[in-house]
């Protein structure tokens, strides 16, 4: 390290570290308006000194454009009145090619009059146009930013879809507002993870959720159906639906979730419906013959016995001829009620059509199936029917009552043996219980 250089050989330190800083410089003296600026300051605004000199305060003032002009002046004021240790503003100001730049303008009083007023000011111009650039540009991405987010709200509070964002590696999960709202929990109180996401998974779900999470990160997508216990114990069902995004390394999925517990209910519905005979709201035939193939299975694979049961209304046309079709819906819905009530949880009573019913019951023996039967026609022929005119009549029904054979070849065999002993019954009386072969 040398010697600092001698006084001369400072000045010109300083203009190179000026003229290198690309900083314009002035004096400046508010008392006579006499000003100095240095080759830079010329150059930034494209043009040598030599071309604007002879200088003075209004060489600036024609430079700096009209509208920031009460911009300088405040900050100066705020300085000459002590308000401020430094003269410091933001203001555009004309290029030679006609284009605004952004100059930061700054200085200090140096010396004041024996009245107190300033005489000499120095500072300098720095051009900060790139920065307000930058800065304009960054402004108008976030308010884009801003604009998207708000456009994916209100999507997902008009489709009812969340989205999530999980590291299936690091644990993390992100949620938007409607997920939180969702799973019924707040933002401000909740924070979401991988492993609190679980937690909020119904039980007999649960294996499901994880066997998917292993198959997500095989396929790269996630796609499950499953219910969510709120922490108010309510049940929601949802549909998520996640797939593979490679940002950042590691198992990163993008999905959404929907909450499709109003749709499961309705899918609910529709399944009971078309399994209940509409008038009696017993199960139809379709659920008899359903239980009745898987009853034939289980006799014909593990020799469990099963016994079916065919009732038919007696005489029921002169029932309806008598006292009106509303009476005899009235004495079907009575039968029904009676079978509905009397036969044990694993048996199967339905509606086979008409005034037709049919009783299957599995794991039951034939002496054990004649027995119900005759209850069943003793107690409906019990009943006394009345119509809405005040006319008392009673009804009687006929059965037939078979069992799985293990000669049969197809489990109708048995309905058609029952069907046969009820054909036994109507022609030998009615009003009894006959078995078939
Ligand atoms: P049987 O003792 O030989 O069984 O005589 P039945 O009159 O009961 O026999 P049939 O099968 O000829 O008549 C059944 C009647 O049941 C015919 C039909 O009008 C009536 N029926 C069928 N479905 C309904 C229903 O949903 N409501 C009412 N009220 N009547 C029905
Ligand atoms: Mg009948
Ligand atoms: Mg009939």
């Amino acid at each position: 390290m040398g010697q600092p250089p001698v006084s001369g050989d400072r000045v010109s330190a300083l203009e190179t570290i000026i003229d290198v800083a690309e900083l314009g410089t002035w004096i400046w003296n508010v008392q006579t308006g006499e000003t100095e600026f240095n080759d830079y300051w010329a150059r930034m605004l494209g043009y040598t000194l030599a071309e604007l000199e002879p200088t003075s305060i209004d060489t600036w003032l024609y430079f700096l454009i009209e509208e920031d002009r009460p911009v300088s002046e405040q900050a100066l004021k705020a300085h000459f009145d002590g308000e401020a240790s430094v003269y410091d503003c933001e203001v555009r100001v004309r290029h030679r090619d006609g284009r605004l730049i952004w100059i930061r303008d700054f200085g200090r009083v140096v010396s004041w009059t024996p009245e107190g007023q300033p005489e000499w000011v120095s500072g300098a111009h720095l051009d900060i146009t790139s920065h307000k650039d930058l800065e304009q540009s960054l402004r108008e991405e976030s308010e884009a930013n801003r604009e998207l987010i708000q456009t994916l709200e209100r999507a997902q509070e008009i489709g009812n879809l969340g989205y999530w964002k999980a590291n299936l590696d690091a644990g993390d999960l992100y949620w938007s507002e409607k997920v939180f709202e969702i799973f019924g929990v707040s933002s401000d109180t909740f924070t979401p993870s991988v492993n609190a996401f679980r937690t909020f998974v119904h039980a007999e779900d649960l294996a499901l959720v994880d066997a998917m999470e292993v198959q997500a990160r095989q396929t790269g997508l996630f796609d499950v159906e499953h219910r969510v216990v709120r922490p108010d114990g309510s049940v929601r069902w949802v549909y998520e639906r996640g797939d593979y995004t490679p940002v950042g390394g590691g198992h990163v999925f993008i999905g959404t979730v929907r909450d499709i517990t109003e749709q499961k209910e309705q899918e609910a519905r529709l399944r009971e419906l078309s399994f209940t005979d509409p008038l009696t709201q017993i199960p139809n035939r379709r659920v008899f013959m359903e239980r009745l193939n898987e009853s034939y299975e289980l006799f014909s694979r593990r020799e469990i016995p099963a016994s079916v049961v065919m009732i038919d209304i007696d005489h029921f046309k002169a029932v309806n001829d008598t006292y009106g079709h509303g009476a005899g819906d009235e004495v079907i819905g009575n039968v029904a009620r009676t079978l509905a009530d009397r036969v044990r949880e694993s048996d199967v009573p339905c509606r086979l059509g008409g005034e037709e019913f049919g009783v299957l019951l599995p794991g039951t023996g034939i002496e054990e199936a004649m027995d119900l039967a005759e209850r069943l026609r003793v107690e409906i022929a019990g009943y006394a029917c009345t119509t809405y005119r005040g006319e008392v009549f009673q009804v009687t029904v006929s059965a037939g009552v078979s069992r799985f054979n293990r000669e049969d070849e197809h489990p109708e065999q048995a309905l058609q043996r029952a069907d046969a002993a009820l054909y036994l019954a109507k022609a030998t009386g009615r009003n009894r219980v006959m078995k078939g072969a």
